[in-house]
């Protein structure tokens, strides 16, 4: 097989076999295809898309390139939620802990963040002494023993998407939903889920910024799970403003912590309660969402959600006190107010912009070698629909140095719309779609 024809078969618009799918996945871990012909097969997918059967070729491919995760010794179902990425979304260490409390096992492999969105591990990292490295096999022996673990994925877990999706970045080809599909979902099949719910972002902040797009995406990757043979579905959820307060590494862990103790609420919770209940339905451990739902909120008025994130701390060897006294996490030595520069509605928010003032600020990288800063970030002080008065303070900056507050706040300003005339605010949860439907909310 030449493939030179391969790249000229998409190029033409037409189906690729399993066979040429082959190729392209094998020939990115191995490095047997250079990168220039993979890209421009990359490319030619991008503009002439591909079928559903080719998408689920690809991910099955992409699944087998490296090693698969096995769970079976854990001697439960396990189940995985995936968020597409957001700013301020840190939904995983909020309903893991609440949903291990309910019986569940949840045995997590996460990410690092990735352009303007947060990464769950390097909020993990943040918490002093906690690793994310575990071996498989510690892995597993924690899941069975309190029920929940979130850790990295190993080395070997699809290196076709590895070295597809580094090739992407720098190719323009990110945007794709067939390619962003059949990357997410090859490495939750890689990573052992048995069962798998799925957060898809819509709006200023995420990666699908058109409702369409979105639910465009969640079918796509619905579809290859239930070819997969997987329980899965997608709540498509709304990305118009970071999901929780806090934004930045150790801010967002001590917002998890503040919920699950009670003393906050807000769209973090609900989306957390939304997709923990139908984590716990797919998992057997409530036979309606209504049920889970009501799990999971006794869970966190117990304080057993709380209680299990400690015990997940203290295994991956951090310091559970955090739990309690949320001053021990790294803190940012200057908190400086940015002030709205006229009073009215706050009508909308760039919000893929406010992930990369925290970016710029330390709390994520530019380059794969940049070193995180885990205290800095910000707090946001408004919401879509409120309204300010000129001078009150539209978020905190958590920084270093004043350069780095001088810097950020005319972007922060720049980056909130505010008008006289208030405009509807969007909604939080916009559509469900599982393998037979698409429920709009
Ligand atoms: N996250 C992934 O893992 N892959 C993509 O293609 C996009 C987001
Ligand atoms: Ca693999």
């Amino acid at each position: 097989m030449n493939f030179v024809d391969i790249i000229l078969k998409k190029k033409a618009g037409q189906e690729l076999t399993r066979e040429e799918i082959r190729m392209f996945a094998m020939g990115a871990a191995n490095g047997s295809v250079p990168d220039y012909q993979l890209s421009a097969l990359l490319m030619a997918i991008c503009f002439q898309g591909m079928t559903a059967r080719e998408t689920t070729d690809l991910t099955m491919e992409m699944m087998g390139s490296g090693e698969v995760c096995d769970l079976s010794g854990i001697g439960a179902v396990c189940v995985d939620k995936h968020s597409t990425g957001g700013v301020g979304d840190t939904t995983t260490l909020v309903l893991v802990p609440l949903a291990a409390a309910c019986g569940l096992h949840v045995a997590k492999m996460s990410g690092r963040g990735l352009g303007h969105t947060g990464g769950t591990l390097d909020k993990i990292e943040s918490i002093p002494g906690c690793s994310v490295n575990l071996s498989e096999e510690a892995f597993v022996r924690q899941v069975r023993r309190i029920g929940c673990a979130v850790i990295g994925q190993t080395q070997d877990l699809c290196p076709a998407d590895k070295a597809l999706y580094a090739l992407r970045d720098v190719t323009g080809t990110v945007g794709c939903v067939p390619l962003i599909a059949s990357s997410i979902v090859s490495k939750k099949l890689a990573s052992g889920a048995g069962a798998i719910v799925l957060d898809v972002k819509t709006g200023s902040g995420a990666l699908m910024h058109t409702l369409q797009e979105s639910i465009d995406l969640a079918k796509a990757m619905v579809d290859i799970g239930t070819h997969a043979g997987k329980p899965i579905e997608a709540l498509v959820t709304g990305m118009n403003q970071p999901l929780g307060t806090h934004v930045g590494n150790a801010l967002e862990v001590k917002e998890a912590i503040d919920i699950l103790s009670g003393r906050v609420q807000g769209d973090l919770l609900t989306v957390s309660l939304e997709l923990g209940a139908r984590m716990l339905l797919a998992g057997k451990q409530a036979d309606s969402v209504e049920e889970g739902r009501q799990k999971m909120e006794e869970a966190l008025a117990s304080g057993a959600g709380l209680k299990r994130l400690a015990m997940m701390i203290e295994a991956q060897g951090g310091n559970p006190e955090v739990c309690q006294n949320t001053g021990l996490l790294p803190q940012a030595p200057l908190q400086i107010p940015v002030l709205a520069e006229k009073s009215g509605y706050v009508n909308a928010m760039d919000t893929t912009k406010i992930g990369y003032i925290c970016q710029d600020l330390g709390a994520g990288r530019k380059q794969k070698t940049d070193v995180i800063d885990p205290a800095v970030g910000l707090v946001m002080k408004c919401r879509l629909g409120e309204y300010v008065t000129k001078g009150d303070p539209l978020c905190i900056l958590h920084v270093r140095n004043e350069t780095q507050a001088e810097a950020a706040a005319p972007a922060l300003q720049g980056a909130i719309t505010i008008g006289e005339q208030k405009e509807p605010v969007p909604p939080l949860i916009y559509a469900r779609v599982s393998a037979n439907e698409t429920i709009l909310a």
